[in-house]
């Protein structure tokens, strides 16, 4: 039994830790304790010393006693490894990752019922305006006293005078009630012949219970989460869980109907909209292995899950898989590391698989299961372009004539249209005729962009929003200010002035902030009740609407300009995914793309529908520039608020990057986006064969080096951003 204990506490900034442990604690790795530091107690868990060594041994006769010991399930050994593995890989402090495996606070403590408040529907005579405004925005919501303060955007002490004032009550709710465990043939759903082989191969990969990585390849509409869900099924009769990460907590909504649909029972969502004790008691039911089924956002993949015995990453292109606060992980390849460390079969499904994954399946490590056809002999959409050129929209307009002809033939058939242009609000810049002057972030190198719903300019970066002014603050001049270019908005101003009696929506993370408010959308197209869909990305994936035939994009051209290394391929993920959209069901889909490039490879991939052609020219461009799969970069970001210090640390750096074969120091130089919330920003790009253990060098390299404490330093691993 063990005398004494390294612990790993829940603080970043500190090393492991050594404690005693007294006889009436039994402790092994993995255990969950609470540590006293210094006058105060922290959680932690139990570690095996010779992985997590001490800056400095401390005998026995010096060491303080654990305070107590969790009564939960130790985090297991494959999932100490992915911490190990996380930190390391991505230059994180270990602690870093830890906190996000035991990611509800309250799910350590035990006690069965937690008190949470709402509204009794008595309003108080005499309100003041803050005591209005908390009535008005927790609506039908129901939470802590500090999660209501903070949806209604007052203090605390509002909403505990509304509880004395008899405006909002406690309610006890039980939070360890268990969930109902879906049923895995319940409503088996009948496969095509690809399908059905598919199918076969996962469930036989989950029954071997050994690490697998399968891409399952298939166009939009073939039919790839029916696939998956014979694998869940499996998973489900072995009595192991099942994690299914989605790329959006919009996604959600749609998935968790069809998943009832297909299983009885919804399965355990895992997103950052969830309420404390929905959390703690997800967190607790993931724990002891009662979820079965856990679907969430990535986040859920560091969550200490039983008996795993089954990863899928659904849409496992999409670059929101990739985290940049925070520990800069991708959920993609940490899933794939999960389920090395778990030993069990990990399912990355896509219609437009990463390049990075197409390099795995070509080197023979990931085996590759192939849809090629939709589902039910739906037929892929047609494609054609619009050269704007030659077919422009009237001045001032957005929409060319041929698009808006398509929209008016789609209304007249009561069929539903998609218009896509991934920016919000009405417009990306607002600009004075007068004296030229842009409104341009306080904190930021960047435009603010109008909404005009929100009577609002805002930031996209750091969320700073100020009411649209009446007069330029540069010459004084009234009326003066113009926006330029489109934003959803402004494309739904339009399609109001072209079919006044349509009925639009606007589906934007504006729009879509929430699962609730996905499944009300998607309850109103199902029900017929919208005409014209204008949205950004998040429209683009996951959504099956049988109605929706015509899907106009606005701008192809955009997505380009980026000039990331991964622009083309973005692009043509996008508009193949958003063009999948169209014609799900017994109608035929028609697709027309917006563009001044015709000719462009990615335009011509999609147009003629040959992918495979597009792939393999925008690997070749990879290969030759020894870009990912086949190099590696890795991006270190120096920023504070002062300008001096920011380019004194970041030269530092730069004069210090170790002469190393195989590795290329780029920079440093002021980042695109050289100013972010009020910090300034350099970056140096590394550049490095895919060989070199690139993390060591840059440790070494850093290591060594002294910046003043104001100034922060993060490096990206595989960086997706090169903003
Ligand atoms: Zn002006
Ligand atoms: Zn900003």
């Amino acid at each position: 039994m063990l005398k004494r204990a390294r612990v790993l506490l829940l603080n970043a900034a500190l090393g492991p830790l050594d404690y005693r442990v007294d006889p009436e604690h039994r402790v092994e790795p993995g255990s969950i304790v609470l540590a006293p530091l210094g006058p105060r107690q922290l959680a932690g868990v139990v570690w095996e010393p010779e992985r997590m060594p001490a800056d400095a041994e401390v005998g026995d006769n010096r060491l303080r006693p654990l305070v107590g010991v969790y009564d939960l399930p130790p985090l297991g050994a494959p999932l100490r490894r992915l911490i190990e593995w996380t930190a390391g890989y991505y230059l994180a402090p270990p602690a870093a990752v830890l906190r996000m495996a035991l990611a509800s606070a309250s799910a350590l403590d035990g006690g069965r019922t937690i008190t949470e408040y709402r509204l009794t529907g008595h309003v108080p005579p005499r309100l003041t305006p803050q005591r209005a405004q908390a009535l008005e925005r927790i609506g039908e919501r129901q939470g802590l006293v500090r999660e209501l303060a903070m949806i209604a955007d007052v203090s605390d002490a509002v909403i505990r005078g509304l509880v004395k004032a008899g405006a909002i009550e406690p309610v006890e709710v039980a939070v360890d009630t268990p969930f109902a465990p879906p049923a895995p043939d319940h409503a088996p759903p009948a496969l095509s012949p690809a399908q059905a082989e598919a199918a076969a191969a996962l469930t036989a990969a989950v029954k071997r219970a050994a690490f697998a990585p399968f891409l399952l390849d298939g166009v939009t509409g073939s039919g790839k989460t029916e696939v998956y869900f014979e694998a869940v099924a499996e998973a489900l009769r072995q009595d192991k869980q099942t994690l299914v990460l989605l790329p959006e907590i919009a996604l959600t909504e749609p998935f968790l109907k069809r998943f009832t649909t297909r299983f009885g029972h919804a399965p355990v969502a895992w997103h950052s909209d969830l309420r404390q004790s929905q959390r703690r008691r997800a967190w607790r039911a993931i724990a002891s292995g009662e979820a079965k089924v856990v679907v969430g956002a990535r986040s859920a993949l560091f969550l200490p899950y039983r008996a795993l015995g089954l990863i899928v990453v659904d849409e496992a292109h999409e670059t929101s898989f990739k985290q940049e606060e925070g520990v800069p992980y991708h959920a993609r390849d940490v899933a794939v590391m999960r389920g090395r460390f778990e030993g069990c079969p990990v399912v990355l499904a896509s219609a437009t698989p990463a390049i990075e994954t197409q390099h795995q399946v070509a080197l023979g490590h990931y085996a590759a299961l192939g849809l090629p056809d939709r589902h039910g002999g739906a037929q892929l959409p047609d494609i054609a372009v619009i050269n704007l050129l030659k077919d422009p929209p009237p001045r001032g307009r957005w929409l060319a004539p041929t698009l808006v002809a398509a929209l008016a033939e789609t209304l007249a058939r009561e069929e539903q249209s998609l218009l896509f242009l991934n920016r919000r609000g009405y417009a990306p810049l607002t600009l004075c005729r007068t004296c030229g002057h842009r409104f341009q972030c306080p904190n930021c190198t960047a435009w603010m962009v109008e909404h005009r719903l929100m009577a609002r300019l805002a930031c996209h970066h750091c969320g700073h929003v100020m009411p649209p002014p009446r007069v330029c603050p540069e010459c004084s001049e009234e009326n003066s200010l113009v926006a330029c270019g489109p934003g959803v908005e402004r494309i739904a101003d339009e399609v109001a002035a072209l079919f006044p009696e349509a009925r639009a929506a606007i589906v934007t993370s504006d729009t879509l902030w929430s699962p609730a408010k996905a499944a009300e959308f998607v309850n109103r197209m199902e029900a017929g009740e919208i005409d014209i869909v204008i949205g950004t990305q998040l429209v683009t994936k996951g959504y099956h609407f049988p109605n929706l035939t015509l899907v106009g994009v606005v701008d192809a051209d955009l997505g380009l300009s980026g000039g990331d290394l991964r622009a083309a391929e973005r692009s043509f993920q996008q508009i193949a995914q958003v063009a999948g959209r169209a014609g799900r069901g017994e109608k035929p889909g028609r697709v027309l793309v917006q563009t001044r490039e015709p000719e462009a490879p990615v335009i011509r991939a999609l147009v003629s529908g040959d992918a495979a052609s597009f792939y393999a020219a925008e690997t070749e461009a990879r290969r030759s520039a020894n870009a990912p799969p086949f190099g590696r970069y890795a991006a270190i970001i120096v920023s504070s608020e002062a300008l001096d210090d920011t380019v004194a640390t970041a030269r530092l750096i730069g004069r210090n990057a170790p002469a190393v074969d195989g590795m290329a120091v780029f920079g440093p130089a002021p980042a695109p986006l050289a100013m972010l919330r009020g910090r300034h920003r350099q970056r140096l790009l590394v550049h490095a064969r895919r060989q070199l253990a690139v993390q060591d060098v840059i440790r070494d390299w850093l290591g060594a080096l002294t910046w003043p404490r104001s100034v922060r330093v993060t490096v990206d691993v595989d960086p997706y951003s090169f903003l």
